[in-house]
């Protein structure tokens, strides 16, 4: 690598990092591996594609790159990234979370792990007298989110990552909601990054995939190891369409990071608004913290607009712009009702303990025009 490559920013490393194919064909962008098996002894190192394929290796390096590491390992989604590093620990194993982790997360572990005899053990882990708990239990890994799904909740990566460090363990930091435009676990002291890629890394809604992000040569074995003996590779072309989305990763995120700011400002000074929750507004718990550890708030808004159950669902079925889906991270705004959508396999007094009430909406901000999407809102709430 040359000295210019090296110091080279985000914009341009998503563009130019990877596999180059133009000596042989001229080919600007690579093309899509479509094939299962590989001829034996290849200069690439390729067998099959369960293990290993050209897209997969193109999308690894960009990650790895972006994210301010030495490796990373692609899946087929954000949940078989997950199930991967899950797929490490081993019977009584414990695991620390944070209490408001990913509901697909919680649901792995309760319904699926806890079945082999892993223990998840949930806290509070914005509250600092919690840390306690991690030096005490000691456990085989700490998991934690930030911000958090859906009440954005910033926790303390640096800090975190030391108190585990005390006690040799592991942390893996859910990294999905900030992007790795904003944030950098692995920089900040995590052992492991994961990436839900559907979301913002691809950003276009349109493929799914997973990744794990290391700085550690251990973990990344155990990862390619997971990957092809658990079966949990991506196809080729999603791994060609993220690696194609990923290159407008910082125009997108510097987008959304204005919209949902702007949104967010205004909802709070609507009268009627319960709270709004968001990063990068002053009245976020965790404001300043946010603001050391990320470069953006990111696209995700979530409020309780104050209304009752049915009143919050006409306001999402009005809205002409923000469509009633799960997922975020994608160029269209989306909205979701957390309570009976991506927290519904979380039981209600779980849910309603951690703040997710009925009355709060999650609004994935896109990269619309931003008078439009608050013309839209005003219009939904019947003004
Ligand atoms: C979506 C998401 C996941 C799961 O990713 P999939 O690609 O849907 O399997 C994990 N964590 C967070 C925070 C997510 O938003």
């Amino acid at each position: 690598m040359s000295d210019a490559s090296s110091q080279e920013r985000f914009e341009t490393k998503a563009i130019h990092t990877g596999l180059n194919w133009r000596e042989q064909t001229g080919a600007v962008i690579p093309p899509v591996f479509l094939t299962s098996t590989f001829e034996y002894g290849n200069a690439g190192g390729f067998d099959y594609t369960r293990s290993g394929n050209p897209n997969f290796r193109n999308l690894q390096e960009v990650l790895a790159s972006l994210e301010g590491c030495a490796h990373a390992c692609v899946f087929a989604s954000g949940v078989s990234a997950i199930t991967a590093i899950v797929s490490t620990l081993k019977y009584g194993d414990v695991v620390v979370l944070e209490e408001n982790v990913y509901g697909c997360t919680y649901r792995l572990f309760a319904r699926v792990f806890e079945k082999f005899g892993i223990k998840a053990c949930y806290f509070d882990l914005t509250n600092t007298a919690n840390y306690a708990k991690i030096t005490e239990l000691k456990p085989a890994l700490v998991w934690i989110e930030s911000p958090t799904n859906p009440l954005l909740k910033v926790l303390d990566i640096a800090a975190i990552s030391e108190v585990a460090k005390s006690v040799n363990a592991p942390v893996v930091v859910d990294n999905t909601f900030a992007s790795s435009y904003l944030q950098r676990p692995v920089e900040l002291g995590a052992t492991l990054s994961l990436l839900s890629t559907t979301k913002y890394s691809n950003g276009h809604s349109d493929a799914l995939g997973g990744a794990v992000c290391t700085n550690s040569d251990e973990w990344q074995e155990k990862m390619i190891f997971a990957q092809k003996a658990l079966g949990l590779q991506p196809s080729p072309f999603d791994t060609w369409l993220t690696t194609r989305g990923i290159k407008t990763e910082a125009i997108r995120m510097e987008r959304h990071n204005a919209n949902a700011l702007a949104l967010a400002e205004r909802l709070e000074n609507k009268p009627g608004i319960r709270w709004v929750r968001y990063p990068f507004l002053a009245s976020h718990p965790q404001h300043e913290l946010a603001k050391k550890q990320m470069r953006g708030g990111s696209g995700l808004i979530t409020a309780d607009l104050g209304l009752s159950l049915e009143q919050t669902m006409a306001f999402m079925e009005k809205s002409r712009y923000f469509t009633k889906a799960e997922s975020l991270g994608g160029i269209e705004s989306l909205i979701c009702h957390p309570a009976t959508m991506t927290h519904a396999s979380v039981p209600r007094e779980v849910r309603e303990s951690v703040g997710i009430t009925d009355g709060v909406v999650r609004f994935s901000v896109g990269i619309e025009h931003v008078e439009d999407l608050w013309t839209d809102i005003e219009a939904a709430m019947g003004d």
